[in-house]
């Protein structure tokens, strides 16, 4: 295998990649196996003209990325965001065949995104050009073939758009083709909260590893949306102290812990400012609450969060990454080197993928689960998943991210070495 130069630290692509090459190289990947699961299956840039509420037109570019259809269809979400590239989706779909591989789900990875900014359009303006992408993406995306979910910027009215727009396309209700739904269009009971409750369940796990204790642990989120709300919520539920908040305008930090429904409240349906919850403590900047005092840190906002320059300065004992690619490459060993136990991206927020799982389940079975037969599925799921990857790292004298990749690469190689190359 050849020897890749170092990657640039904020390139996510090259960020994947450099983990992707070391886990290859443990497990002894093939020469051949390596090149087809480096890159992606497919790509596709699309233009997307949009009449805005001004009368205007404008056009968008959007990306779909099928990373690798090997263990299943396609599976990743769409993100709407200015600064979406076509590299950030290649990674985030390549992290999706990790991560649907190391919760052993059947699916492959992909993911989509569009350059644009959710929070300056209307309504009408989203809809119309979630429904034109969808529109463009008709003949690639499907129930067997490709199947979206929410990631930032999008939501559930989102994947209601997406499922009507090919249905409408195909002449048929396909609940099935989108996850990540309203409960009342084929949504799965406990998707909102799946991959906050994932993280909360990787947290309780890493605790029994290290030794602490869960009641009084100190926690900061860094994100303030689906996956950083939801996880706050339930551990402050389960007896967590969570000391530390932020969004992206900013964060707050106190010791003496957040009544978490109360901020929610004030976020959420007040519409007020994260940093403006009365009493909150010290206001710090949206990352700089990642490095205060605490047990665990849960970065749930974008990648690229804990890099070179402050790795030294991260204080938890647990880092457990609710956001994909938070810690870029460099930063791994300095981590590694003040002994942070780490349970990584592809495995800390795969609660998500694996409710989306149950949601593609119950919508081709027509039949739906109880929210508590969801969440006790769910926990089989990342329990299993921890463990097995501890039992890599400890196996292999690697990382927990390490272990992940490792265990990741060789489920889909063994796949592909079962099904062989179609000539
Ligand atoms: P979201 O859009 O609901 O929330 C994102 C949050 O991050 C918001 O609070 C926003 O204010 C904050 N944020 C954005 N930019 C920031 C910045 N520069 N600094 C600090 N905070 C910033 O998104 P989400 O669905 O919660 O996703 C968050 C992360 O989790 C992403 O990396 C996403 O890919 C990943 N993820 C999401 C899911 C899911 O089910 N939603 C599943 C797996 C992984």
């Amino acid at each position: 295998m050849s020897n890749p130069p170092l990657p640039e630290e904020m390139n996510v692509y090259q960020n994947a990649e450099a983990r992707f090459e070391v886990a290859a190289q443990k497990i002894g990947l093939e020469q051949g196996l390596y090149r087809y699961l480096k890159y992606p299956s497919k790509e596709i840039t699309l233009y997307i003209p949009v009449g805005l509420d001004n009368g205007q037109l404008e056009v968008f570019t959007g990306y779909r990325v099928l990373h690798s259809s090997v263990r299943g269809p396609g599976k990743g979400g769409i993100r709407y965001a200015p600064d979406v590239s076509l590299d950030e989706v290649r990674a985030l779909a390549t992290w999706m065949t990790w991560k649907c591989a190391v919760v052993n789900i059947p699916f492959g990875g992909a993911k989509g995104g569009i350059i644009c900014n959710p929070q300056k359009m209307s309504k009408g303006e989203l809809e119309r050009m979630t429904r034109r992408y969808t529109a463009e993406l008709a003949n690639w995306l499907g129930p067997e073939k490709d199947v979206p979910a929410p990631d930032v910027g999008t939501n559930e009215q989102t994947m209601a758009w997406v499922m009507d727009t090919y249905s409408m396309h195909t002449g048929q209700a396909t609940t099935a083709v989108v996850t990540g739904k309203p409960i009342e269009l084929g949504g799965s009971r406990g998707r909102k909260e799946a991959t906050g409750r994932g993280v909360m369940m990787c947290c309780d796990k890493a605790l029994a590893k290290t030794g602490i204790k869960r009641d009084g642990c100190r926690v900061i989120v860094q994100g303030f949306g689906n996956v950083g709300s939801m996880a706050a919520m339930l551990m402050h539920e389960a007896g967590y102290k969570i000391v530390g908040l932020s969004d992206i305008a900013g964060g707050l930090y106190n010791e003496k812990g957040f009544d978490v429904p109360k901020v929610i409240d004030w976020v959420y349906t007040q519409k007020k400012s994260l940093q403006e919850f009365p009493a909150g403590g010290t206001k710090l900047s949206s990352r700089d609450v990642l490095f205060q005092p605490c047990e665990i840190v849960i970065p749930a906002a974008i990648e690229n969060q804990i890099t070179e320059k402050n790795a030294s300065q991260v204080q938890a004992k647990i880092l457990c990454e609710g956001a994909n690619g938070p810690t870029t490459w460099q930063a791994d060993s300095i981590i590694d080197k003040k002994g942070i136990f780490t349970v990584p991206d592809i495995l800390g927020n795969a609660g998500g993928v694996t409710v989306s799982y149950f949601e593609w389940v119950q919508d081709r079975q027509g039949f739906f689960w109880r929210e508590s037969e969801v969440n006790e599925r769910l926990h089989d799921f990342m329990d299993h998943a921890f463990d097995e990857v501890v039992r890599y790292a400890e196996l292999h004298g690697v990382n927990n991210r390490i272990a992940a990749y490792m265990l990741a690469i060789d489920r889909v190689a063994s796949a592909l070495r079962l099904r062989g190359i179609y000539a």
